[in-house]
């Protein structure tokens, strides 16, 4: 069985004042042992993370890191070593808002993805259509070149140590949420794009849904056999509704 993955973006917000409030919050949280539970704060506050965290069961992982494993001259980059010497257990790769707004393409990406396993960190790969490519019946075709890219520059191996999160653009921070059943659709060609591969990996690898979880609609999404567990954005920023998710994983 796959252990569910409730993972929070809280991408570029926080204070260090806001932070300290957040950890309050999330060391407060009862949460189930049978879900893993992490969060992403913006680079500058995981130290303050790890440290207010100390004791609880929550991982903390990095938004992004550099191409290069190791560190040297970047300027402005954080090396997946890092991140690792940080205390940080995983990093998002190819987050939409990083592809969309930074060009971050697949090639790029898959070197993130190799960089951060070569340290230690569990890459989480985010995929997506927008909101074009679904209306143009793209999704799956979109998905599976995105996905796809990675397994023909790493291998489907690469994926046993990984993490895959599906999240369609226009369900990101827009209050629109694919219905359980289409992101159901999307998660089971993921599942079957591995397994043409590798039956192993493909039973093994957590897939996430991202895109305005919630709450109200978390136990439906999570529900559904091939997602397992969340990449929540804004919901995250708030300790209970986060708490209320990883519950429903
Ligand atoms: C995200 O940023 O990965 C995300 C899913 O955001 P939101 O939950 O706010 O849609």
């Amino acid at each position: 069985m796959r252990r569910p993955l409730v993972a929070g973006n809280w991408k570029m917000h926080g204070t260090r004042a806001s932070v300290a409030e957040l950890i309050r919050g999330l060391r407060h949280l009862a949460l189930p042992s049978s879900v893993e539970v992490a969060v992403m704060p913006p680079c500058l506050y995981i130290n303050q993370v790890i440290q207010g965290l100390d004791g609880k069961s929550i991982a903390v992982g990095a938004q992004n890191c550099a191409v290069e494993p190791m560190q040297g001259a970047l300027t402005g980059e954080v090396a997946p070593s890092q991140l690792a010497d940080a205390g940080c257990a995983l990093v998002l790769v190819g987050h939409s808002e990083r592809r969309l707004i930074l060009g971050e393409r697949d090639e790029l990406l898959s070197r993130k993805f190799a960089a951060a396993q070569s340290c230690g960190l569990i890459p989480v790969l985010c995929i997506g259509e927008t909101l074009e490519q679904r209306q143009a019946g793209k999704t799956l075709e979109v998905v599976a070149g995105q996905l796809g890219s990675v397994i023909e520059e790493l291998g489907v191996g690469a994926f046993a140590q990984a993490v895959v999160a599906y999240e369609p653009v226009w369900a990101i921070g827009t209050g629109l949420t694919a219905s359980p059943q289409e992101a159901q659709e999307v998660h089971a060609a993921i599942r079957a794009q591995l397994a043409a591969e590798s039956a192993d990996v493909a039973r093994g690898v957590r897939i996430l849904y991202g895109g305005s979880v919630k709450a109200a609609n978390a136990a439906e999404l999570f529900g559904m056999p091939d997602i397992d567990g969340g990449l929540i954005g804004g919901a995250s920023l708030n300790a209970d509704e986060f708490g209320a998710i990883c519950r429903a994983a």
